[in-house]
């Protein structure tokens, strides 16, 4: 008999990690907080991307390009068996550029990753002119784009809906509303979850997938979880008929034809409101990348908080203390969803196709304490 697993968070981590076990033959159990919780799946930009990503932590590269390279496999799969579309294009992207320089300084950084890794890491300088064939509306103080053929973008929402669904199709529980406030590890060593009804919820093994609410339950596990907030603004304009090609950093054209505008980036705690300030700081560089938006009505802005580690990198751990208990805590969910999905089961029951993930642990934070 498998490991019957508990994940606490029902956010694209917990269910991304949830669905794979129970493909692998696993029970598993998705205990997920109250509306009130922050749920960063909620509120993101939607992007399953590459460029970028770990420029000075090439392992991250690497972990992250493993991931976007299922995602296909990850999207089919999930639309079989749902019924449901998500929306998933993978047909590169941009990092738009507004100076030469600064272009130039990130190109060099692209090169040591490449270098770094050994490998083809898939990147292209494109100038004005060229973007400007694939992109007609590119503004004029764009100087160009670093292209990644790789990067992509999906309906993060529909992708939480279809994984939510699918877990249930394959025999898995979603329990909502359960927040859950104690755990411990028995004497038989299994774990007994304890929600704020005053229920509990017993297992073999017990994954931390609870976002920003790692952080308090983390230390009850022996783990650190030591994850903060960021806050991210998104905007949406109105519905427009197909005019931007492809996604980037900060703009893209949703399936149903919206304009989404971000990305900033606030330390402001646990504070997850939109200010004018910011809907105008990122609505101006959006209009500097395409200057029709200026014409465009916005719809809606938001906020949400990015669940950041202390180097901004995933952590994936198995608590010493506490044999059988994990933390999956990461600040690109959906990018990683499918390496959540059909690597980390086999990290988790330590499997011979194990991912090796100790550049990840929770360790690197104390070496780099002591430093
Ligand atoms: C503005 C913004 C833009 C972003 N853009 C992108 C992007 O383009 N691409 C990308 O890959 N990533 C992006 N991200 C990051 C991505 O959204 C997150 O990495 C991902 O959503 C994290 O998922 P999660 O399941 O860990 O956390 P969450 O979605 O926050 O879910 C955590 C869940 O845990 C539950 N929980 C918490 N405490 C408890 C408890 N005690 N008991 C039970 N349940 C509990 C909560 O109810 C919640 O549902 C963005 C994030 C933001 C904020």
């Amino acid at each position: 008999m498998k490991p019957e697993y508990v994940i606490i968070g029902g956010g694209v981590v917990g269910c991304a990690v949830a669905y794979g076990l129970l493909k692998n033959g696993h029970q598993v159990t998705v205990l997920d907080g109250g509306d009130s919780a922050h749920r960063a799946s909620r509120g993101n930009f939607g992007l399953v991307w590459l460029s970028c990503k770990g420029l000075d932590a090439p392992h991250y590269a690497a972990w992250t390009r493993r991931s976007v390279s299922m995602w296909r496999e990850l999207a089919d799969e999930l639309e079989q068996l749902t019924g449901d579309t998500i929306n998933l294009e993978q047909n590169g992207g941009y990092d738009f550029h507004f100076s030469e320089a600064e272009m130039q300084a990130r190109v060099t950084q692209y090169q040591y990753l490449r270098q770094a890794l050994g490998t083809d890491h898939p990147f292209e300088v494109w100038d004005q002119a060229r973007l400007r064939q694939e992109e007609p509306q590119i503004g004029p103080d764009v100087v160009g784009a670093i292209y990644g053929a790789e990067d992509g973008h999906v309906n993060p929402l529909k992708l939480l809906r279809a994984y939510t669904k699918a877990i249930k199709i394959l025999g898995g529980k979603v329990i909502t509303q359960a927040n859950v406030e104690h755990i411990e590890q028995q004497a038989d060593g299994r774990f007994c979850a304890t929600l704020l009804d005053g229920s509990t919820v017993n297992s073999d093994k017990i994954v931390l997938a609870a976002g920003l609410g790692a952080a308090k339950l983390g230390p009850q596990l022996g783990l650190k979880a030591s994850v903060k907030p960021q806050k991210g603004q998104v905007l949406i304009t109105e519905k427009l008929p197909p005019v931007i090609n492809r996604p980037s950093g900060i703009i893209r054209q949703v399936n149903e034809g919206g304009i989404q505008i971000g990305d900033s980036k606030e330390d402001a705690g646990l504070d997850d409101q939109d200010t004018m300030a910011v809907t105008a700081a990122i609505a101006e560089r959006a209009i500097a990348v395409y200057p029709f938006l200026a014409n465009t009505r916005l719809i809606r802005s938001w906020g949400a908080l990015r669940i950041i580690s202390p180097d901004g990198l995933p952590i994936y751990q198995q608590s010493s203390s506490h044999p059988g208990a994990y933390i999956v805590s990461c600040h690109s969910g959906i990018t990683l969803a499918a390496a959540h999905s059909y690597l980390l089961p086999h990290w988790l029951e330590n499997t011979a196709d194990s991912p090796d993930l100790e550049l990840f642990s929770e360790d690197r934070f104390e070496l780099s304490e002591a430093r």
